[in-house]
């Protein structure tokens, strides 16, 4: 097998296990993205062609990016990410010069991914837009997508909120025309999220409650974490609220902790074990 250290060191490292719910969209992802990228053969052998441009619709926080990641990961593709808002400003003037470069990175590392997140803002409708570089820019995309060849192993995912915002002519065949919808989490979704995000979080359980003597317990009666009810509890959140509520979760945690144990922590020394396993997350802080 060819050596590919840039794409090795590129590649993102989100799985579909790091995912919660949005199975219909894996599933179409996987088809539409990563069996055309693993294997060409097929839809040469069946006279079809794989799509181009993937545009992944949905509120902010809700996975795209995510799903984007994976799927590069799994498909052993590289992966190159562009911010819609940030090409345009940070590269006033040399946007499309970036967009080029962008393209031709891909092209040069193929089978490659180009994720473009907030693509509206790249590629908003020609007649709202006023400014002469805003138009240039959306016409430099829709040249590059042309250009780019079939079964090139070049796939352009777009992500947005307001797919209505988005140039017509983007959304043309032969460049974003499959379109995956994202929509917010509900219960078991949240649910779902929530395991996966507190994976790795020491919580407290009802064991700890009912196995700790003595006042020195890392949780009280009544700081079990139930996820199903926190699930419960939060809907509007999105994927990205849930983990933002469990990392702060557990920083109220150390923080309680350290102001209890400050004062017998060695800063020049690993905090010992059984001190490490009095810090419990409760969620309810
Ligand atoms: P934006 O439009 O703001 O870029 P997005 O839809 O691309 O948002 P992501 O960047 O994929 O959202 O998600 C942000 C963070 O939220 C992720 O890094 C992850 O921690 C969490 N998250 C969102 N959705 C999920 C999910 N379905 N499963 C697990 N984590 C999620």
């Amino acid at each position: 097998m060819q050596d590919k250290p840039v794409q090795e060191t590129n590649l993102p490292r989100v799985t579909w296990e790091d995912i919660g719910d949005l199975e219909e969209a894996k599933q179409k992802i996987r088809e539409l993205v990563e069996l055309p990228l693993k294997h060409p053969e097929l839809f040469r052998h069946l006279g079809i062609e794989p799509p181009k441009g993937v545009l992944l619709i949905g509120p902010p926080g809700t996975g795209k990016t995510l799903l984007a990641k994976a799927v590069a990961n799994e498909a052993d593709a590289y992966f190159v990410s562009i911010n819609g808002p940030e090409i345009v400003s940070k590269y006033y003037g040399e946007s499309e010069a970036r967009l080029r470069e962008i393209f031709d990175e891909a092209k040069r590392n193929a089978p490659a991914i180009i994720f473009i997140d907030e693509i509206d803002s790249i590629a908003p409708k020609r007649e709202e837009v006023t400014g002469e570089v805003e138009k240039r820019i959306v016409a430099q995309l829709l040249t590059l997508m042309d250009g780019l060849q079939e079964r090139g192993q070049v796939v352009v995912i777009g992500a947005t909120n307001r797919p209505d915002a988005v140039d017509p002519a983007l959304r043309r065949p032969g460049r974003f025309d499959r379109e995956i919808n994202i929509g917010m989490p509900d219960k078991r979704a949240r649910l779902d999220i929530l395991s996966i995000h507190t994976r790795g979080v020491p919580l407290c359980t009802p064991d700890d409650v009912s196995n700790c003597k003595g006042d020195n317990c890392p949780c009280k009666r009544g700081d079990e974490v139930d996820l199903e009810k926190i699930a419960d509890m939060t809907h509007g959140y999105t994927g990205a609220d849930i983990a933002a509520l469990v990392k702060e979760a557990a920083m109220t945690r150390l923080r309680k902790f350290l102001n209890q144990n400050g004062k017998a922590i060695d800063l020049d020394r690993p905090i010992p074990t059984d001190m490490l396993n009095m810090i419990k997350v409760t969620m309810q802080d």
